[in-house]
């Protein structure tokens, strides 16, 4: 028996969306794999709100993370990190050999506008990577905060990982000067894992033009001049039956409408939000809670893995706590085509369950 899941990726797949992967192969250099990619591409930069270019890379979305930071930076790159997937874009740099500084933030805690200005005053850094949903802590950056202080300095390429929001989380990447927006399918797109995106702007393209080593698989430039010249092609073989889910669900995202499924994912938000108030407690900063997953500060002392056992009984799954804080939290993800009566109705299955936990 499937159990529903409401872990911050995978998220479950809707069966007329899988469906799509079953679709016979096309050739990748042919007229329509190209239609296929331009299509998935119109549609993403309207999700991203962009104009810029979109790139595919058949990979998870660190792919695109580690393409990034090593495609863009020339010179130096100032990483800030509220939790685990900032640490690891940190890690992609250093690994790659690009030079980088790690700016962090306390866990719960979001990145600062001061702490951003403090660091590219300094005139160092012509890269910056933001986490805008921290999937570890349950934290989203105010990116209207921080977009004003990183405008004041144009040679800096702002990246920003939208893995765990971007579908979920309006995110107006041209108006907030986002020259890479990265996300992957997993997770509020709703598609199976694969298959990670990007915009990218001319501003990124004349960096990595002056970059020397950029790797091959992830080099946004490679990438970028198969979208260009081909028109719509990619440099290997990619993962053509994603990308057919991915067109078809893009379309399902324009049926709901954007702004409907934001404001659906803001009211799943509030509902666990209220729940672990009464239960547990939040974690992290009341003023920058996510919308798509929430962080439970496990004050109660209750086993999740005990938990999870009971709830799979009902055929549910949640997430435990991840790096640092893996003991003393535990995830509930309301992304992707999850509904708030299922939301509802997962919460009352614990209520049900955590007296027994308790006893
Ligand atoms: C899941 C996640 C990642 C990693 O994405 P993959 O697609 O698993 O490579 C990066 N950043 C955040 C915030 C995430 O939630």
């Amino acid at each position: 028996m499937h159990k529903r899941l409401f872990i911050p990726g995978p998220v479950d797949v809707l069966p007329q969306v899988l469906e799509q992967m079953t679709r016979p192969m096309i050739g990748h250099r042919t007229k329509d794999a190209s239609a296929l990619q331009g299509s998935i591409a119109d549609k993403m930069r309207k999700l991203m709100f962009t104009e810029n270019e979109i790139l595919l890379s058949t990979s998870s979305g660190s792919g695109l993370m580690e393409g990034a930071v090593r495609s863009c930076t020339a010179r130096k790159a100032a990483v800030f990190s509220i939790g685990a997937f900032g640490d690891r874009w940190y890690k992609m740099a250093v690994s790659n050999g690009v030079p980088a500084d790690l700016f962090e933030s306390e866990l719960g805690q979001p990145t600062t506008a001061e702490q951003v200005e403090a660091a590219l005053s300094t005139g160092a850094y012509d890269l910056i990577t933001i986490t805008h949903n921290e999937t570890a802590t349950g934290i989203a950056n105010n990116l209207e905060e921080l977009a004003p202080v990183i405008a004041r300095y144009p040679d800096v390429v702002f990246c920003v990982d939208s893995v765990s929001s971007l579908g979920g989380h309006k995110i107006e990447a041209d108006r907030l000067g986002i020259d890479i927006l990265i996300t992957s399918t997993q997770k509020c797109l709703g598609l199976p894992p694969g298959l990670a995106i990007c915009s990218i702007s001319e501003k990124a393209v004349k960096r990595a033009e002056q970059v020397p080593n950029r790797g091959l698989y992830f080099d946004l430039l490679e990438l970028y001049k198969f979208v260009k010249t081909k028109p719509y092609q990619y440099p290997s073989t990619p993962a053509l039956s994603l990308m057919y889910a991915l067109d078809y669900q893009l379309d399902r995202i324009m049926e709901e409408g954007m702004e409907q499924r934001f404001a659906r994912h803001s009211k799943m938000a509030g509902i666990v939000q209220d729940w672990a108030r009464t239960n547990f407690a939040l974690f992290g900063n009341p003023d920058y809670l996510s919308q798509t997953v929430t962080c439970i500060d496990n004050v109660s002392g209750v086993s999740v893995s005990a938990l999870n056992g009971k709830l799979a009984d009902f055929n549910y799954m949640i997430s435990g706590g991840y790096g640092k804080i893996k003991d003393r939290t535990f995830r509930i993800a309301h992304m992707a085509d999850t509904t708030p009566e299922q939301i509802t109705e997962l919460l009352a299955t614990i209520d049900k369950v955590l007296p027994e936990l308790k006893a």
